[in-house]
């Protein structure tokens, strides 16, 4: 269903607990086929409580607090059953691509955990094992195992903050009330928050377009700011709400790659030329080629992100570029998720046929790439044609997609 809402039923079960720091939202790996939409995995530490708490949440009317330090509580086989009730009782069973996962434990599994599922295809059972955590549960083919554990192993070397706000279940389905206006105000007066709003598409991209009980999500790098951001946003009645802290925005999807070693399903940033002019292919998606002076691959850039693609059309052979993206296997290509120009290469173009010294008349071409001939016999080549260098239209420096066709991990530039 939507793992975030389950983190909320499950803070309102154990609400005889106390919640250490903030619950964390944390994304895996963007290109594992089998992933759900967001790849996301959640993970919440209850126990006691010790020196200063904050309001993090509102659940039915109930404040939600966290607080910053506290011990941990043993998880017990009780606390194993009531948590696996909540899921039963909350998974959409029937998508084939739920296979939920759950686990207890006092003890963090190593950090190495997390980087391999960010980054890599990781197997469930290798995961298992050297996370051995107290009580586990798969759900079906159980590779939510693998999200639960991440999630858990995570720490933080940078991070963000998202306040999720949910619908009365009752409107569940139906189409979302938020002012659109109340939206751009937000974005404008909250510089700590970011990826809210589409000024070019119109798009609210706080507000998600599936039928789950989200009403928005608003991410920002100060969650003091998040109450205020909640606030400003003008929407239908607000049934709970709940601020994570998540690895959202972070880039720590990316590792630095070469053309020459790229593996399929992870995420790169490779520094090249531009080896082809972009073309168009179907879908409306902009292709070109990319090459280190010893291989080359194909980038791709979707079709929704518009005004990026634009930006793409202008690439021409000779630029130097590094971009960001994720391999994808079949066709063989990176799929763009930003990029930089470092230099523009000098392009030039023809704009009109050689002149004939003595006839003072322009030549006609003789066919593609087979030079130029006067009608009193003269010849030219084709370099000898007249060309002017065309004015570039790109600027130096980074290029990313609208609001609406991030993906959850992409560092946005307002963050960089
Ligand atoms: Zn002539």
């Amino acid at each position: 269903m939507c793992t975030t809402y389950l983190a909320t039923e499950i803070i309102r079960e154990f609400s005889e607990l106390d919640m250490i720091h903030n619950p964390r939202l944390v994304r895996l790996n963007p290109n594992v086929p089998w992933k759900t939409r967001g790849n996301g995995a959640v993970s919440i530490q209850f126990g006691k409580g010790t020196g200063k708490s904050k309001i993090i949440g509102q659940i039915n009317g109930k404040n939600i607090k966290c607080y910053e330090t506290g011990t941990g509580t043993r998880p017990t086989n009780e606390h194993f059953k009531r948590a696996c009730q909540l899921v039963d009782k909350l998974a959409y069973f029937d998508d084939e691509k739920t296979n939920p996962g759950l686990i207890l434990t006092d003890k963090k599994p190593p950090q190495g955990l997390y980087w391999q599922a960010v980054r890599q295809v990781v197997k469930k059972n290798p995961h298992l094992k050297v996370a051995n955590p107290k009580f586990h549960k798969g759900w079906k083919n159980g590779r939510g195992l693998i999200g639960s554990i991440s999630a858990t192993a995570w720490r933080p070397r940078d991070s963000t903050y998202e306040v999720i706000a949910y619908r009365e279940q009752k409107k569940w389905g139906k189409p979302r009330k938020i002012d659109i206006a109340s939206v751009q105000k937000m974005d404008k007066s909250i510089k700590t928050t970011f990826n809210n709003y589409d000024y070019e598409e119109k798009h609210m991209a706080i507000m998600p377009s599936s039928p789950c009980p989200i009403l928005f999500g608003i991410r920002g790098d100060a969650e003091k700011d998040l109450h205020r951001a909640r606030d400003i946003v003008e929407s239908e009645k607000i049934s709970r709400w709940l601020i994570f802290l998540t690895n959202q925005g972070t880039d720590d999807h990316i590792v630095q790659g070469s053309i020459s070693s790229l593996e399929p399903f992870t995420s790169v940033k490779v520094r090249g030329k531009v080896a082809s002019v972009p073309r168009i292919i179907e879908g409306g998606h902009l292709i070109f080629r990319l090459s280190n002076g010893k291989k080359e691959v194909d980038c791709t850039i979707y079709e929704p992100a518009k005004g990026f693609r634009r930006g793409g059309e202008k690439l021409r052979p000779g630029d130097v570029i590094s971009v960001q993206g994720g391999i994808r296997k079949e066709p063989f290509t990176i799929n763009v998720e930003k990029l930089y120009i470092e230099t523009l290469a000098n392009v030039s173009e023809k704009v009109a046929n050689p002149m004939c010294k003595k006839c003072k008349k322009r030549m006609k071409s003789i066919g593609k790439d087979q030079g130029y001939r006067c009608s009193c016999g003269a010849k030219a080549r084709e370099n000898q044609a007249e060309f002017s260098v065309v004015k570039r239209e790109l600027k130096i420096g980074w290029y990313e997609p609208p609001v609406g066709s991030r993906r959850h991990l992409a560092m946005p530039l307002k963050r960089l």
